[in-house]
């Protein structure tokens, strides 16, 4: 069988299935934005989470500049503790590097690593580094700490509960689209910044994670519908979504060149925004929306309602909307 057939997804959960994923300590294992693990004699849970970005799949070298792919390296990880409602703590860097590679990339690659550490005042502790074929291939692993009763799973959305979301999506799958169709413009460095250079959602997570009605998280990685589907799938619920009610920049349109159907793939299934999805309780609304415009998610908005279908629907003012494609998924895209 081809993994094409199980997909990523699949996959993952055939390992777990494979593996007892447990451990003195251990919380949660495989299947959220980190691992949960108690540490003993503190009273804080420790957060766990890697992600490996691989040139060719998550970054084309020679259109991102060093000092951002160091960045993004960086805050990809540190989603995952904003997903958590966690507070970054300590990394590591494993770096693969092909020989032909220039020691100024290297430099600038370091000093956007710095940039993100410093900013969310995480240390580096330790890493590998390797010759590589051919491919730069980087993999970071950030620890990250939480209050005992103030991690938030995928798990935990409650039929009735509001889904929400920290801002606008489908920027950073514009961005991708206008780098790989050499359409640069006036007006597209937005779009661009928001791929190549998303910004962790650390603090609009932490104050969510102050809230006890909210009940599930994650971050938007794989696109807003397959995110939201692994928040239905842990919570063994459901989603509607009205697409009305998603936001996003009021010039996505004009980026997709009036391709409205482009416009909204982008907004209900482009990846990499590194915005929060979350469901609060219908009592809770409000004050999570009024906390995170506070902790800066200016565009945050519901945007529908967990039911007990178990299918994620979206919706439009003229009824229900056709999804041809819920999100990434590594060996189903590819
Ligand atoms: P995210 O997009 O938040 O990084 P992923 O979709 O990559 O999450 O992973 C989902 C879950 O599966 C996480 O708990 C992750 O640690 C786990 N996972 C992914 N790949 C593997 C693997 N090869 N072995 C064990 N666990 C894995
Ligand atoms: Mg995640």
């Amino acid at each position: 069988m081809r993994i094409g057939e199980i997909g990523e997804f699949g996959l993952i959960q055939r390992v777990s299935q494979q593996f007892a994923s447990h451990c003195d300590g251990c919380i949660d294992g495989i299947g959220d934005d980190c691992a949960v693990l108690e540490m003993p004699g503190c009273k804080d849970l420790l957060l766990v989470t890697t992600d490996l970005l691989v040139e060719s799949i998550h970054f084309i070298r020679d259109q991102i500049p060093p000092r951002t792919l160091g960045r993004k390296s960086l805050s990809v990880n540190l989603s995952d503790i904003a997903a958590m409602g966690g507070v970054p703590w300590a990394f590591f860097l494993s770096i693969a590097l092909p020989e032909s590679i220039d020691l100024e990339f290297i430099d600038a690659f370091m000093m956007g690593i710095h940039d993100r550490s410093r900013q969310f005042n995480v240390a580096l502790l330790g890493g590998d580094t390797t010759r590589a074929d051919a491919h730069l291939t980087i993999n970071i692993t950030v620890l990250g700490k939480s209050p005992h009763h103030r991690v938030k799973r995928r798990s935990g959305a409650q039929p009735g509960d509001i889904i929400q979301v920290s801002g606008q999506l489908g920027s950073s799958a514009a961005g991708l689209h206008l780098l790989l169709n050499d359409q640069l413009g006036e007006d597209t460095g937005k779009f661009i910044a928001a791929h190549l250079d998303p910004e962790p959602r650390l603090a609009v997570g932490l104050a969510l994670s102050e809230i006890p009605g909210v009940t599930s998280m994650i971050d938007v990685s794989d696109g807003l519908l397959q995110d939201l589907s692994h928040i239905c799938e842990r919570s063994l619920s459901g989603a509607r979504v009205d697409f009305d009610a998603i936001p996003h920049h009021p010039d996505l349109l004009n980026c997709a060149r009036q391709d409205d159907r482009m416009m909204k793939q982008w907004v209900v299934s482009g990846g990499e925004d590194y915005e929060l999805v979350w469901t609060v309780s219908p009592t809770d609304e409000l004050r999570a929306l009024n906390s995170v415009r506070d902790a800066g998610a200016r565009n945050a908005a519901s945007i529908g309602v967990i039911t007990d279908t178990g299918r994620v629907e979206l919706f439009d003012g003229n009824g229900a909307m056709e999804i041809p494609n819920i999100g990434w998924d590594h060996f189903r895209n590819a």
